[in-house]
């Protein structure tokens, strides 16, 4: 197995890979060693000009070229990035962490999700709409909205990238992206694919740098008429407030803090092994992770300790590795954090059923932890844990379980577990969330809209609204004599 970070980390401005001309780097780390496996370059302000220009240039080459043409471009590169696989996924589990099973498996929902994106970009219909007079017709124009920027996360490097770049495409955007510079490498292994396919100068850009130095820069620019972000829902806002400036439309994808809801009569085994594959998948850093877990006290200490006695196998170790399960979380910063809010919970009662710890030796491990009779006032009852760790809490009737969902911000993944319909029935209609998993956690599949409400942000990748996120509305009243 080769374990050698093999990409080259530039900025791609107009057509060319740079170094750019600000001299400045930061160290890519591998969170699993704790060690530099590169250097991320960072852009200048003189870069960033070169890219406003030139995606404004490209725009009108994009959007010029037929829907056909453009799917057949991104189809071409969604065949070079599976052709590509093994190499990007290596690249991925270094820099971000997770499995090489966990990389291979995202990287094949971004390319079948780029897919989506080309053949969809073609259904741009608009609609004709009967006059008010005869021979008065009046059309619904569906056009792209214009240059777009687009900042990702670094827990889903391929998928988040591609959602974001394969709707602003498809719809004839061109994009300036800024990949997390935790993870800079996917998104360039893939960029080059796109290059290969045919992609025109220009229309894909990518950034590095101090993301709120990029992002204050491209968000003051009228160049740019509409940002895609997904992270923090405290970032989220500060670049809400940035694009008011300019009124660009935005889509944000922000935090989550996603109930599970098992009552008394679902299948345990089969509701325990489904929410545990998902709550350590990347290490518990997944927006719709499920973090607070709602259980019927009929059947309560029994799935505490189902769920506890599988996360405790759960092999944790570099993703690199054969038959690893769990890798570590991104960084330092991340890991003192949760540990910080394990034991907040259990200094105000909780009790920990497995876990709680960093573990010893190199990366940024943290072991997989169950925590339950989570305390009312614990910070994690509402602030997004984002690590593998699992609160566990009784309730007694389904008014009980929803009105305790609800109880955070955010609004964005939940899941209940249940035979009975009226019971699911009721969580679908009153849950305060943008999606709701119902004896599953299928939540994220190309055709499908992913996003949230509340805190959790607006908007939506995926699905027909995947596109649409990128277009604008023209109406044209037409009277010919
Ligand atoms: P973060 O908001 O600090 O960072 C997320 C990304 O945003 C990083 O790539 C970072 O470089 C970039 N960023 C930070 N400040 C920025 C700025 N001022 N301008 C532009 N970009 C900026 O959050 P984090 O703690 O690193 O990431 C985890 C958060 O992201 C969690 O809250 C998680 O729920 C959220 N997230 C949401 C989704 C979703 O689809 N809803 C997906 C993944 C992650």
């Amino acid at each position: 197995m080769q374990t050698t970070y093999d990409e080259e980390i530039r900025l791609l401005v107009d057509g060319e890979w740079t170094l750019g001309t600000s001299g400045k780097s930061s160290d890519l780390y591998n969170p699993a060693t704790g060690e530099v496996i590169g250097s991320v370059p960072h852009a200048s302000t003189g870069d960033l000009d070169h890219a406003l220009d030139a995606t404004a240039k490209a725009f009108k080459v994009w959007k010029n070229t037929t829907p056909a043409e453009r799917g057949a471009i991104l189809n071409r590169a969604a065949e070079l990035m599976e052709k590509d696989i093994d190499r990007i996924a290596r690249i991925l589990t270094m820099e971000g962490g997770k499995t090489l099973s966990e990389s291979k498996w995202e990287l094949t929902f971004a390319i079948e999700s780029l897919r989506w994106y080309a053949e969809e970009g073609r259904r741009a219909y608009g609609r004709v709409v009967p006059g008010r007079i005869l021979s008065h017709r009046q059309l619904v124009l569906k056009e792209p909205v214009g240059p777009s920027a687009a900042f990702a996360a670094w827990n889903y490097p391929s998928s988040n990238v591609i959602r974001k770049i394969g709707g602003g495409l498809a719809a004839g955007c061109s994009i300036i992206l800024k990949p997390a510079e935790e993870t800079p490498g996917t998104a360039i292994a893939m960029a080059r694919c796109f290059i290969k396919a045919g992609l025109p100068a220009g229309v894909l850009q990518i950034v590095f740098g101090v993301p709120a130095e990029i992002s204050n820069y491209l968000l003051a620019s009228p160049v740019i008429k509409k940002i895609s972000f997904t992270g923090s829902t405290a970032v989220g806002k500060l670049l809400q407030t940035q694009a008011a400036q300019t009124l660009k439309r935005c889509t944000l994808e922000l935090g989550g803090h996603a109930p599970a809801i098992v009552n008394h009569d679902a299948d345990l085994e089969k509701s325990v092994a489904t929410l545990a594959t998902l709550k350590f998948r990347n290490a518990g850093q997944a927006c719709v992770s499920p973090t607070r877990f709602y259980v019927h006290e009929n059947v309560y200490n029994e799935v505490v300790r189902l769920f506890s006695e599988r996360a405790s196998k759960l092999r944790v170790g570099s993703g690199l590795e054969d038959g690893i399960e769990m890798g570590p979380m991104i960084a330092q910063r991340q890991r003192e954090r949760i540990h910080g809010m394990v034991e907040d919970a259990i200094g105000k009662g909780s009790s920990l059923a497995l876990g709680g710890r960093p573990m010893d030796g190199k990366g940024y491990f943290f072991q997989p932890t169950v925590i339950s009779d989570l305390a009312p006032d614990a910070r994690i009852q509402t602030e997004e844990p984002f690590a593998p760790v699992a609160s566990f809490m009784p309730f007694r009737t389904v008014d009980e379980a929803i009105e305790r969902a609800n109880a955070t911000s955010y609004g964005l993944g939940s899941f209940v577990f249940t035979r009975d319909a009226e019971f699911a029935h009721r969580c679908e209609a009153e849950l305060e969330v943008g999606m709701v998993g119902v004896n599953n956690t299928m939540l994220s599949t190309p055709e499908t809209p992913f996003g949230g409400i509340n805190e959790s942000g607006y908007g939506h990748e995926g699905g027909i609204e995947g596109v649409d996120a990128y277009q604008r509305t023209k109406t044209v009243s037409e009277l010919f004599y």
